[in-house]
């Protein structure tokens, strides 16, 4: 498989991703909020672009919809997502429904909590190749979405007992480039992390030199992301709580007022 990270112009550091069976040449993109520019990126790749994988209904994510399939006239693009409040919308997914490109095969899974309906693609190729998960708003690289629509266990549920179960080598391409300031709330909770420091300083040089910090992988997350470290003592500490869906409640409302310097 091949994935391009396609950043959008928008104010919302969102990324998309063009998702290529190598093998046939097919296509998926993942959140197309810029249409002009998948246009583009299909067209200089000469693949064959058949279907949109949307994590969830938020306009950054969702809103180019429409506009991507008046590019492809005369194609049929399968649109998928797992809210009917997604724009163009024509196949409703749900936990474990597969769908094939080309040779790729993408799992669904049902993450509820930033929006009711967000949807995490996992996409795997021939048993050699290393697999990959588009995480929208769920899982960013050290830190995770707000819980808009949801509660501490759904986030739970979709951290540590869905996600956190991938093999720990998944490339993981969240839906924003939110890094640097994620790494600076994950050093404020954990000060003595030495992941934490080490991700942080690539981060900021990765972003010094305008390159994106996406993908990370399973591994590296349950190694520096509080969010997925709610069952450390260190984390439990420092919100005072000893459950781990407490805690995963209470380092959300924490993040949620914290200032990055
Ligand atoms: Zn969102």
């Amino acid at each position: 498989m091949k994935i391009t990270i396609i950043s959008a112009p928008t104010s919302e550091s969102n990324y998309m991703y063009l998702l290529v069976d190598e093998a046939t040449k097919e296509a998926a993109i993942v959140d197309p909020v810029h249409p002009d520019k998948v246009l583009k990126a299909v067209q200089e790749q000469g693949v064959n672009l058949t279907t949109v994988l949307t994590t969830h209904h938020h306009w950054d994510h969702a809103g180019g919809n429409k506009d991507l399939l008046k590019l492809f006239p005369g194609k049929s693009l399968v649109v998928c997502g797992g809210d009917d409040r997604i724009d163009a919308l024509n196949r409703q997914v749900g936990e474990g429904d597969e769908i094939q490109i080309g040779s790729l095969k993408v799992s669904c899974m049902f993450t509820p909590c930033h929006t009711t309906g967000h949807i995490c693609y996992y996409v795997r190729g021939e048993s050699s190749e290393t697999p990959a998960v588009f995480t929208g708003d769920t899982l960013f690289l050290a830190a995770c979405g707000r819980f808009f629509e949801g509660t501490p266990q759904q986030m739970y549920t979709a951290l540590i007992e869905k996600l956190g179960r991938l093999p720990s080598n998944t490339n993981v391409y969240c839906g924003h480039e939110y890094s640097v300031a994620s790494l600076k709330y994950a050093l404020h909770v954990e000060p003595n992390n030495p992941a934490v420091k080490k991700k942080l300083e690539w981060a900021k040089d990765q972003r010094n030199r305008q390159l994106p910090t996406v993908p990370s992988t399973i591994e590296e997350e349950k190694s520096y992301n509080p969010f997925m470290r709610v069952g450390e003592k260190s984390i439990q500490d420092y919100v005072g709580c000893t459950d781990p869906i407490e805690t995963m409640g209470a380092l959300r409302k924490d993040k949620n007022g914290f200032k990055a310097k």
